[in-house]
């Protein structure tokens, strides 16, 4: 059985949808193919399944991409207020959690079905369970699925990442982009927990579920918000951020104390210069069992006011080699992808393969932490649509 549409968009997730309904509004006969049973399953899972669905604040500095200029035009022609526009007209209850993160009141499942609706209004066709076994090109696309065989004049690929393989995530969209040519930069896993050689591991994970708000840095970006320590490594939101940018064997540095000064107190000529003080002013900066224990590790060398600089600087200054990342399994998004010299910034269109388009997470534009990766998903996802 041969359908034939207008666009086909492979991927029904957050760029796929978008996609849909901006194609649909315009009068596009649209189909929408995903091999799950289901849309939008990482929609359901986000945010702690309240979907953090946009960021007030975005701007194109919230992205990694090995061109930072790409993302600008998308993200301008489909901002936050765009977003929230939707989610106010299906009348659906949000809050700011904190720095411009807007999280469902109720349910991520409100978003997703706001974006089933709008879908059906915009006369979009769904294919679920589709398994697609070849993408050909002649005069047009052609998809063929287990059972059926679909062509149009455009495709839109909107397949997502690898984080996650467990609720559907595949290498289709690289391979696809490798069949037609197109170069790929190095997909890596972000927003990402690390993992921390046995030696720490051993000296601070019995430690788990301690926090403490820190300045985690690497490779010349920086992150003020919570760390978590995990049985395995660090993880909270500093660590998310930072792992984004972080490749091995490079290092970490966090403050442990930002704006703290540790040893202010031994300025004083009368405190005693004692491990004990050092401990109650460690722990009026930090969690008492972190505190401890890192002092457990990095006990000064003697009591000269040198040593206690030194001690100063090592606890804003704390480096760290993680031995790697949680992976794919436990990753938020995966980094790198579609390079984006490949692609007009404009309408997401391969510049060599006219017709054939790459949205979403499977193009090397990567959001920080906050909301920031569906304000592109549908940044791309509607700049490809209003183009098809
Ligand atoms: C646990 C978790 C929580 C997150 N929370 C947030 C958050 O709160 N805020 C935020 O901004 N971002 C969050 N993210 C990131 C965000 O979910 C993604 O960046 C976003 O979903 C990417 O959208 P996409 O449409 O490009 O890809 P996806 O949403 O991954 O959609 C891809 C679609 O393609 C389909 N597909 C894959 N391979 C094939 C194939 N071979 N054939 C057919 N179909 C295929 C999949 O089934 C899926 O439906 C979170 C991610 C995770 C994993």
């Amino acid at each position: 059985m041969i359908h034939s549409f207008d666009a086909l968009i492979l991927g029904g997730g957050a760029a796929g949808l978008m996609c849909a309904i901006e194609a649909g509004r315009h009068n596009r006969r649209v189909a929408l193919l995903d091999h799950a049973d289901r849309l939008g399953k990482k929609i359901l899972v986000s945010g702690g399944g309240r979907c953090n669905f946009t960021n007030l604040h975005t701007q194109p500095e919230n992205f990694l991409s090995s061109n930072p200029h790409f993302a600008k035009s998308a993200l301008s022609r489909y901002t936050p207020a765009d977003f929230i526009a939707l989610v106010e007209k299906h009348r659906i209850p949000y809050h700011e959690k904190t720095l411009g993160q807007l999280f469902c009141d109720r349910s991520a499942r409100d978003i997703l079905a706001m974006l089933e609706e709008e879908c059906r209004a915009a006369n979009v066709t769904i294919f679920l369970n589709a398994k697609i076994q070849e993408v050909t090109r002649t005069t047009e696309f052609v998809v063929r699925t287990a059972n059926a065989q679909f062509q149009a004049p455009k495709l839109v690929v909107a397949t997502g990442g690898l984080s996650i393989p467990k609720i559907g995530a595949t290498s289709f969209g690289y391979d696809l982009a490798r069949q037609f040519s197109l170069k790929i930069r190095d997909p890596w896993p972000g927003l990402v927990p690390l993992v921390l050689e046995a030696n720490d591991r051993s000296r601070y994970c019995d430690l788990t579920g301690v926090s403490a708000e820190v300045i985690a840095s690497c490779d010349g970006q920086r992150f003020r918000e919570k760390m978590l320590i995990t049985h395995r490594g660090l993880s909270g939101p500093a660590i998310l951020q930072i792992s984004s940018y972080w490749k091995k064997p490079q290092q970490i540095t966090l403050d442990l104390a930002p704006e703290n000064n540790l040893t202010a107190v031994f300025e004083n000529p009368k405190a005693a210069r004692t491990l004990t003080t050092l401990r109650t002013e460690f722990r009026k900066a930090l969690p008492a069992r972190l505190a401890d224990r890192w002092l457990d590790h990095h006990a000064p060398t003697s009591w000269t006011n040198a040593a206690l600089k030194n001690l100063e600087h090592q606890a804003h200054a704390w480096t760290i080699v993680p031995a790697g990342t949680e992976g794919y399994e436990k990753a938020e998004v995966t980094a790198g992808g579609v390079d984006t010299d490949e692609l007009s910034a404009k309408t997401m269109e391969a510049r060599k393969v006219p017709g054939l388009f790459f949205i979403g997470e499977v193009v090397d534009v990567t959001g920080h932490l906050g909301g920031f990766n569906f304000q592109w998903a549908w940044a791309s996802g509607a700049a490809a649509g209003r183009s098809l």
